[in-house]
């Protein structure tokens, strides 16, 4: 839950402000995005002046954001503000998530946290952090809600997108009733959903189904880590002429075998090493993991980046979930 002192403290400085600067976290997904275009859009609408920004710049975002209302807000980071009087970050759960941007942190005259992550410490001023909130766009709902309420198609389409995506399109725990009634508060604004929903999850192309039988082939178990695995390379990329952004649901396939816990993906970077996604099926707490590592995120979505090669990395991961017991086997 989030604290009343805390929602009013950032609602105070919102209203009071004339010019707001938004940012999320690096590689955005649709709640980063989404929650930080959702907050631009109202708080346009109450007149201020707003720009938003993320760490990888504007140009080589996910293709959904071309469906996104509120894209015209987004400033390439060396046009925003360098000493921004009000700064917000979204779905950023460290300092390092914000990567080239974190500067503005420091510069900035007040920063407001808002996020979802378990492993959120809370860097800001004021942090509005609920690791019981199925999405950052929920708590960007809840200040809306508290700052007046009124909202419009706009604002709807960008945080629906952001709680469709987190909850695994309201299929995790996490997707209470409280939830499901927000996203049908937000489904009474007009926006186009079967649009939006076709951006979001039907949108790929030949060249990346094809990728996915080479990557799906590599897929491999480990019984004592109850561990399920697989990699994607740059020169498998390259070969398919895809960027790396359009690879993000592929965690979503190797998760679905049912052999395993854990399902992970290791995706090779430009500057060599991999970053790794890591999914939970429900008994093993991945945030953990991930946080041993350097990384974090949330029980059952985790991630981390690894400098060492492809099989020293997928070793250090089989020795972490080997030592830890499942949730289930605790007594
Ligand atoms: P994904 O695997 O989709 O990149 O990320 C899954 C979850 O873990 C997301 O909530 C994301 O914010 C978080 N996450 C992924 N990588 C990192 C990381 O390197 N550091 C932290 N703190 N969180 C991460
Ligand atoms: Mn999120």
């Amino acid at each position: 839950m989030l604290r009343t002192e805390d929602i009013d403290r950032a609602t105070e400085v919102l209203r009071g402000a004339t010019d707001v600067v938004l940012v999320c976290h690096v590689n955005p997904d649709a709640d980063a995005i989404g929650s930080m275009l959702g907050l631009a859009c109202y708080l346009a609408g109450q007149g201020k002046n707003v720009a938003a920004s993320t760490p990888n710049g504007i140009d080589d975002l996910p293709r959904w954001v071309e469906v996104l209302p509120g894209r015209e807000h987004l400033v390439a980071p060396r046009e925003l503000p360098k000493s921004p009087p009000v700064l917000v970050c979204l779905d950023a759960a460290d300092l390092g998530r914000l990567d080239g941007l974190a500067h503005l942190v420091d510069k900035a005259g007040t920063t407001i946290c808002i996020d979802h992550h378990r492993t959120n410490k809370g860097f800001a001023e004021i942090n509005l952090i609920d690791p019981e909130a199925s999405a950052t766009a929920e708590l960007v709902y809840r200040v809306i809600e508290r700052m007046g309420g009124r909202y419009g198609a706009d604002v709807a389409a960008c945080l629906y997108s952001g709680l469709v995506t987190d909850t695994g399109r309201f299929q995790y725990g996490s997707a209470s009733p409280e939830v499901l009634r927000i996203a049908a508060d937000l489904r009474e604004r007009p926006f186009d959903h079967a649009r939006l929903a076709q951006a979001l999850y039907e949108d790929g192309s030949l060249a990346y189904l094809r990728l996915l039988g080479t990557v799906l082939e590599r897929v491999r178990f480990v019984p004592e880590a109850r561990l399920v695995w697989a990699y994607l390379t740059r020169k498998d990329l390259e070969a398919a002429g895809i960027p790396i952004q359009e690879t993000d649901d592929l965690i979503d396939l190797v998760r679905t075998a049912r052999e395993g816990d854990v399902a992970a993906v290791l995706k090779e970077q430009v500057d060599g090493g991999f970053k790794v996604s890591l999914r939970s099926r429900g008994d093993t707490d991945v945030a953990a993991v991930a946080e041993a590592f350097g990384g974090g995120g949330h029980r059952l979505a985790a991630g981390y980046t690894s400098k060492a090669t492809l099989d020293e990395t997928i070793q250090k991961l089989v020795d972490a979930l080997v030592a830890v017991e499942p949730e289930h086997a605790r007594s």
